[in-house]
């Protein structure tokens, strides 16, 4: 019976010669791997007999409204990098994987008129990189992925709120969704939190929209924590995974997962 679903969070895949993964190694998490190790990801995953499955199924089976299979994993790429479409996707397609974007609805839209919009991340700063259109947020769905939502800026949501209110959520919520709505003719079912920032009054804003809210954390030696039988839709738990970890960190989350 599946007791831990591991949700790995990935989010600039690079080639291996790209300057961008050298420079940004480090003791931080650093939000980018090569495409070498990526790889190595997911050969262990299919050699493991484990099965990608989709946020919606992971969420169903929270709810009691299904069953997951053994060996369940949920891959997540967030913030809607164009790396995501031009280098994931081709690498996911070959092993048979299906994974969810999460995207910033304003830095899509910038992409979409040919421009780069300046997102700030806890890994990179403030940085101006291509993200994906939302013609290649339609490949994406098209391929079998879902996508999910990571509001229109990538605030740190609880600091928002502190300092600026309830309204200033409000739009990212609601202008994000508008996007998402116009442009693709849905609202997402599954939010995650732009660099982990919440708190109860978020989730009490964002669960009013969302079928569920996923953390994001990182901490150095790795320490892996799990989404569960348990877990609250609101609160779903996942592993960073980024080239600051190691291959048998990388291993010990599976090793985790499925321990009595
Ligand atoms: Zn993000």
């Amino acid at each position: 019976m599946v007791r831990r679903v591991p949700i790995l969070v990935y989010h600039h895949v690079y080639e291996d010669d790209d300057p961008g993964l050298a420079k940004t190694k480090g003791t931080k998490a650093t939000g980018t791997i090569g495409v070498s190790e990526f790889r190595r990801h997911l050969s262990y995953l299919a050699e493991g007999g484990w099965n990608a499955v989709s946020t919606t199924d992971v969420v169903d089976w929270l709810a009691g409204r299904g069953e997951l299979p053994e060996r369940a994993v949920a891959l997540h790429f967030d913030n809607g990098w164009l790396d995501t479409r031009t280098i994931t996707l081709p690498i996911m397609e070959e092993y048979g994987f299906k994974g969810t974007c999460y995207v910033i609805s304003e830095g899509t839209e910038a992409a979409s008129k040919g421009t780069i919009a300046a997102i700030h991340t806890s890994t990179e700063g403030a940085v101006s990189k291509p993200c994906i259109t939302w013609k290649q947020a339609e490949e994406l769905l098209a391929a079998g992925w879902e996508i999910g939502a990571h509001t229109a800026t990538h605030p740190r949501l609880a600091e928002l709120l502190a300092q600026q209110g309830e309204g200033a959520v409000a739009e990212e919520i609601d202008g994000s969704n508008r996007a998402y709505a116009s442009a693709l003719g849905f609202v997402p079912s599954h939010f995650a939190y732009p660099s982990g920032s919440r708190d109860e009054k978020t989730d009490a804003m964002l669960g009013s929209h969302y079928r569920s809210l996923r953390l994001w954390h990182f901490s150095r030696p790795q320490v892996w924590s799990f989404t569960d039988r348990s877990t609250s839709p609101m609160a779903l738990d996942c592993q960073n995974v980024d080239n600051t970890v190691e291959f048998e960190d990388f291993q010990r989350i599976f090793d985790e997962a499925l321990a009595e």
